[in-house]
């Protein structure tokens, strides 16, 4: 076969042709594309079976398991040969010196030569974790090559260590180096300007903090309020020339997918496309769940394909890539993961219903207000 391509779906033009402009609707392959052609929607995988490598413990919720269950959930989504699977490539001291300072690095190479250890009170290393991280650190580097090669739609890095509580300076909350921010400020410096939406149940703040006064990075975040990590009210909007690029969805416990979606409507789409990013990046954490045993918000699977499915939708055909964050309770992950990648190559995929009636909605209004935006 003479491309990485696959052809799956009905109607639009082939991957080729990347200069599809930025579909703001419904992302199935038809509302993305138009003519009656054979669609070309593939979704490369960056992924790694030396992620199972890091062992943080045989109690911790951040295990080998999980990705196991992603991997699971992908099998039973359908996607056929929509998947392009890739392994991960480790990333450069270069590439993790843009987001980390070398003291960072160091100490974490000392407690890989000593065998691994305890990092902070809820992160720990094994023998193998140090390789998993710089791969997981790695991944996005890979999807963005291969997209700009035009080899997919769209990209999903199966990583972990998640990455998107790690500081430049600290690890935190089971991550150890931020796997998102180190794409996105490679990016970033290459000239091009990026949008991340940080949909994991926790408040993305590693990330926010490496962007907070870089107005050439947005960063919306939706997440539990309150709870770990206690950062991401609503009034922490950037600073600086980056005053107003960062975004903070704080939503209240049992929040479900009815208040996402309008989120979506009065916030979310509107800032993204004001911002007009060439890149959309996304921490793809699937602890909101309503399942999950460390959250208490209220999503389902289904609710999990409609928010990917018009995030991707935002970004040109080839410019987004979603990154596995949380998400702790194995059937969830995998039901999630698998949605939600299905939906981001307009394959309709939902082992549950979307959800409804949730709390929240005064947040939304109060965030649309805080950003400057009309209400429509
Ligand atoms: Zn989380």
């Amino acid at each position: 076969m003479g491309s990485t391509l696959r052809l799956v779906g009905r109607g639009g033009p082939s991957l080729a042709h990347d200069g599809c402009p930025a579909a703001t609707g419904p992302s199935t392959p038809a509302a993305r594309t138009t003519g009656g052609t054979i669609a070309a929607v593939s979704v490369l995988v960056v992924t790694d079976e030396r992620f199972l490598d890091h062992r943080p413990g045989e109690r911790h919720p951040e295990r080998p398991a999980r990705l196991e269950a992603v991997w699971s959930g992908l099998d039973a989504a359908g996607l056929g040969d929509a998947v392009v699977r890739r392994p991960a490539e480790e990333a450069s001291d270069e590439d993790l010196l843009r987001c980390h300072p070398a003291p960072h690095l160091a100490r974490l190479v000392y407690l890989d030569a000593a065998g691994g250890g305890r990092v902070d009170p809820d992160t720990k290393m094994s023998t193998g974790s140090w390789t998993a991280a710089r791969l997981a650190a790695g991944a996005g580097l890979v999807a963005v090559a291969a997209l700009r090669n035009g080899e997919a739609a769209t990209a999903f890095c199966a990583v972990r260590p998640p990455g998107h509580h790690a500081t430049p300076t600290r690890t935190m909350g089971f991550c150890l180096l931020n796997n998102l921010a180190v794409t996105a400020m490679a990016l970033a410096d290459a000239g091009e300007r990026v949008a991340i939406v940080d949909f994991d149940a926790h408040h993305g703040n590693g990330t926010q903090e490496v962007f907070y006064s870089d107005d050439r990075v947005l960063f919306v975040s939706f997440h539990q309020w309150p709870l770990f990590p206690g950062t991401g009210a609503p009034d922490e909007m950037g600073e600086g020339t980056g005053t107003g690029t960062t975004v903070n969805l704080a939503l209240p416990p049992d929040s479900a997918g009815d208040t996402y979606r309008y989120a979506l409507d009065a916030v979310v789409v509107p800032i993204v496309e004001r911002f007009a990013p060439d890149w959309l990046l996304v921490s793809a954490g699937f602890d909101a769940h309503r399942a999950d045993p460390l959250t208490r918000l209220g999503l389902t699977s289904g609710d999990f394909a409609d928010l990917t499915a018009r995030l991707v939708g935002l970004a040109r055909t080839g410019r987004s890539i979603l990154f596995l964050e949380g998400g702790y309770d194995l059937d969830a992950l995998s039901a999630s993961a698998g949605a939600a990648v299905a939906a981001a190559v307009g394959i309709d995929h939902r082992p549950e219903a979307a959800s409804s009636e949730g709390p929240g909605s005064e947040v939304v209004e109060s965030v649309a207000a805080l950003h400057g935006l009309v209400l429509r």
